[in-house]
């Protein structure tokens, strides 16, 4: 079939991703744990942004200001939380355009403090604990002199505690380390009056323990991306019951599609990235180039819906085995991506955003289109 729509392009389906917010929304409030919609890896698109607060998820999260302030740039109002400690060269645009950040150092909440000032505004804190997956954090037993320090300093609002797992060494949220948190939380909160404390457990990863009856303890808030996104926990990315694994798709076209040899000939040295296949036992297969490549994607995160097998990718050019049937130049493959390849597509300007609703199509927004590709026909068909 012939593409109608510019290629390649990310097909997202808002409505899907709607539905898997409110899932996760109504499944952990009813634990007594608010949802922090995480929206780095779509860069803070807000027609992504809307779908997840039209789910109901109670704030936004970010670990890039840049992404914080394009969400307010288009109106969005609701609190949002810098999940990633600022930068020292950035803190007044943290105190300016996000509620809430997420600290570990004293020397930055001392220049938050100073901006914050001079700003006239009240920014809010969550200090991260060290629970073992050697990200950020402060170790537990630095917590108490830390917080006592933060409550001191002017304009700034000590919120409560969080803590991330999985990210660095793959550390399972678990009972004993959540339970660590939480009576941190317990101990901060003697001495500070904050009321209630926002304990903020962790990431994507904390599901499969909340679902298996994990005891949540003070634990009130997680902050979720890739679950949302893609429907799946992230510890085996296995599938979430009832929550679409599709919403996000990956088009791509044909630009030459040849019978050929399938081992290479002459003698072989490095390739310019040098993924080097096995040697294939068939003599000659369809072989189909694509207009896209590493430059746009993680080809090792993309699964064809077809069963076409990647056979390599270079800067500009992904290489499928098409199987028994030619493809057409210029017809066009899907892809379903997982998140290291879906965070690289959200952030390459040669992919096109394309969003879809369920009530239909909507034409496409890309903050970082090249300017003479913007938007020619503003839909798609579907293949
Ligand atoms: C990225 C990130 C998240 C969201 O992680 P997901 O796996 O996408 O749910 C949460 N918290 C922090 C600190 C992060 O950096």
């Amino acid at each position: 079939m012939i593409v109608h729509g510019a290629a390649p392009r990310l097909e997202i389906d808002l409505t899907k991703i709607s539905y898997n917010a409110s899932v996760l929304v109504s499944q952990m409030n009813a634990c007594n744990i608010s949802i922090t919609g995480v929206t780095k890896a779509f860069m803070g698109l807000p027609q992504i942004a809307q779908a997840f607060l039209k789910a109901g998820v109670q704030s936004l999260g970010d670990s890039r200001i840049e992404n914080i302030e394009r969400m307010r740039d288009a109106g969005i109002t609701e609190p949002m939380v810098l999940i990633r400690s600022p930068m020292m060269s950035q803190v007044d645009r943290v105190v300016a355009s996000a509620d809430i950040s997420v600290n570990t150092e004293i020397l930055v909440l001392t220049a938050l403090s100073k901006a914050a000032v001079s700003a006239n505004k009240t920014h809010g804190v969550l200090l991260m604990v060290e629970l073992g997956d050697l990200r950020e954090g402060v170790l537990l037993k630095d917590i108490e002199s830390l917080v006592k320090k933060v409550c001191e300093l002017p304009n700034i609002k000590f919120m409560g505690l969080g803590a991330n797992l999985a990210c660095n060494r793959g550390v399972s949220p678990d009972d004993c380390n959540m339970s660590q948190l939480s009576i941190a939380a317990g101990q901060m909160s003697e001495f500070c009056k904050v009321r209630p404390m926002t304990i903020s457990g962790g990431n994507s990863a904390n599901l499969s323990w909340v679902f298996s009856g994990g005891k949540t303890g003070r634990i009130n808030n997680l902050r979720l991306g890739e679950s949302i996104l893609l429907g799946r926990e992230t510890l085996h990315r296995k599938v979430i019951a009832g929550l679409h694994t599709d919403a996000i798709k990956l088009v791509a076209e044909v630009i030459e599609s040849k019978r050929k040899p399938s081992n290479p000939w002459g003698e072989i040295a490095q390739s310019a990235f040098n993924n080097i296949p096995g040697k294939s036992s068939s003599e000659e297969i369809v072989q189909s180039i694509l207009a896209i490549g590493r430059q746009d994607v993680d080809p090792e995160g993309l699964h064809s819906d077809n069963g076409h097998q990647i056979l390599g990718a270079s800067s500009d050019h992904l290489i499928i085995d098409a199987g028994s049937k030619e493809l057409i130049i210029g017809s066009s493959v899907s892809f379903q991506l997982n998140y290291s390849a879906l965070l690289r597509a959200m952030t390459s300007p040669y992919i096109k955003k394309v969003f879809s609703r369920s009530d239909g199509m909507q034409a496409d927004h890309n903050p970082l289109a090249p300017p003479n590709q913007h938007n020619k026909s503003g839909h798609f068909v579907h293949l």
